[in-house]
């Protein structure tokens, strides 16, 4: 037997993964009882903004994540194709009809039980599942973040973008670490004139801000130390100058002086594919904040694989709580699962679930939770949360970039292509260690 704690895109698809291979799932939710500030309905995996999945196309990361969800008998990808609604190249739903799905779904497996109340306390035994989202009610975020440590919990997230390395016009940047310290390796330098700061600037003043889906969003980090980038600027010309911009001690070797201004790029995880700008957290509109800083030099094709956001977000420390099984380090019989392990989205959520449940119920049938093959999608976001930088840990969509690089020459879309052939052949080759046993024989051991 296992205890899911939140039907949401993560715990729905864990509880469904459990239940599919013969345990029984105990699955709590606490809408309608009680509801969050973005959720409108009492069903399950109710998609809170966009409709739509994204990508569709496998040369697209978010589109393979979606296929190996497919060939790992995703209920949530089930019930997305189900109730597809044309979109181009993405994969939209409607979200009655895919919500509906869903709980449907839940509702009549023999193994689910489901309770509609709130959950305050991590349960102190059994299996357990904890995929409570962003909004996680207020006690039982207080008791995760006792189980993990005050350090460990974040309640927003203030992200800056993060962009591909390959996308970058290196002939225009330096490596070097502020003052010469540390391996001077870890940044990228991208230096302004003065005439390209203020046209930065000036843009930077008047773009346009999201609108936030949740009310709370408008109180979210306005403390000196995470201000948005767009609110520095707004506070004079030369604010960013002595902010996240400031070129002290970064004298650029080409000249041998330091520029006007500089905007610094860090190394965002181990293979140094992805760079986040940093103190760029911002809460523009994705349109402008690609607009804007491709106007950054060096980052003029830049590729965003995720953009800035300044949202409520609860969200643990995954390098330092989690292992790449999901299970938490200090309770092996403790797992967490979708956003609020530091993925973003809903595919990405769904599947952490999926990782979650597999591993949950391998271990209620008496069998060793398995790591994903870091070559596959699922596999390398797993792998992203808890190896990432503890330090500098925010959440994470899926990209080509958090997998291991594939061999040989091409374009992009060639070498997406090859990336996205070998994930589904390691995944082709793992699914027989994980594939529930046929009726009768894998049962719980009780
Ligand atoms: P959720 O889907 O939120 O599920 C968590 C569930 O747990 C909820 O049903 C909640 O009611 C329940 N719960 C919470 N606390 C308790 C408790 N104590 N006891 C019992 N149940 C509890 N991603 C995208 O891909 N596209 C978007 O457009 C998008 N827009 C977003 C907009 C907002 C405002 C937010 C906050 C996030 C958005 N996301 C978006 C990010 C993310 O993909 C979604 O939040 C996604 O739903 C996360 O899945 P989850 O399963 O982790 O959490």
């Amino acid at each position: 037997m296992i205890t899911v704690i939140g039907a949401g895109l993560a715990g729905s698809e864990a509880a469904w993964q459990a239940a599919r291979r013969g345990v029984r799932v105990h699955l709590y939710e606490m809408r309608p009882v009680r509801s969050t500030a973005v959720h409108r309905t009492d069903r399950f995996a109710e998609l809170v903004c966009s409709n739509s999945l994204r990508g569709a196309a496998l040369e697209n990361a978010a589109g393979l994540l979606k296929e190996e969800l497919r060939r790992l008998g995703s209920l949530i990808m089930a019930a997305a194709d189900a109730n597809a609604v044309p979109a181009g190249g993405a994969l939209a739903v409607d979200r009655e009809g895919f919500s509906a799905a869903v709980t449907r779904a839940l509702e009549e497996h023999p193994l689910v039980t489901i309770h509609r109340e709130e959950v305050r306390q991590i349960p102190p035994e059994g299996i357990v599942v904890i995929a409570t989202g962003p909004l996680t009610s207020d006690a039982l975020a207080e008791d995760i973040r006792r189980f993990t440590g005050e350090e460990y919990l974040s309640f927003y997230d203030a992200a800056s973008p993060i962009v591909t390395v390959e996308s970058l016009d290196m002939t225009k940047l330096y490596r070097a670490s502020r003052y010469g310290k540390g391996e001077g390796t870890e940044y990228l330098n991208a230096p302004m004139t003065r005439e390209e700061y203020e046209a930065f600037w000036s843009e930077l003043v008047r773009a346009e801000v999201a609108t936030p889906h949740n009310p709370e969003d408008r109180n979210v980090c306005f403390f000196e130390g995470c201000l948005p980038v767009e609110e520095l600027a707004r506070r004079g010309p030369d604010t960013l100058r002595f902010g996240p911009m400031k070129p002290v001690g970064l004298p650029d070797p080409r000249t041998g002086r330091e520029p006007y201004a500089v905007v610094q790029l860090r190394q965002d995880n181990a293979a140094a594919t992805l760079y986040n700008l940093v103190g760029f957290q911002t809460g523009l509109r994705w349109g402008e904040q690609q607009r804007i800083f491709r106007m950054i030099p060096g980052l003029e094709r830049a590729e965003f694989v995720r953009f800035g956001v300044m949202h409520r977000n609860t969200f643990i420390k995954s390098p330092r709580v989690l292992l790449p099984t999901l299970q938490t380090r200090r309770r092996p019989t403790l797992f967490f699962a979708g956003q609020m392990t530091g993925v973003e989205g809903y595919v990405e959520s769904a599947a952490g679930g999926l990782v979650a449940g597999v591993n949950a119920a391998r271990l209620a049938l008496g069998q060793d939770p398995v790591v994903f093959p870091p070559e596959t999608a699922v596999g390398a976001l797993a792998r992203y949360i808890t190896e990432a930088d503890p330090e500098n840990f925010q959440p994470m969509n899926i990209a080509f970039g958090l997998l291991p690089p594939v061999p040989g020459s091409g374009g992009k879309r060639e070498r997406h292509r090859r990336a996205a052939e070998a994930a589904l052949r390691a995944l082709e080759a793992f699914l027989p260690v994980i594939e529930p046993e046929p009726a009768g024989v894998g049962q719980e051991m009780t």
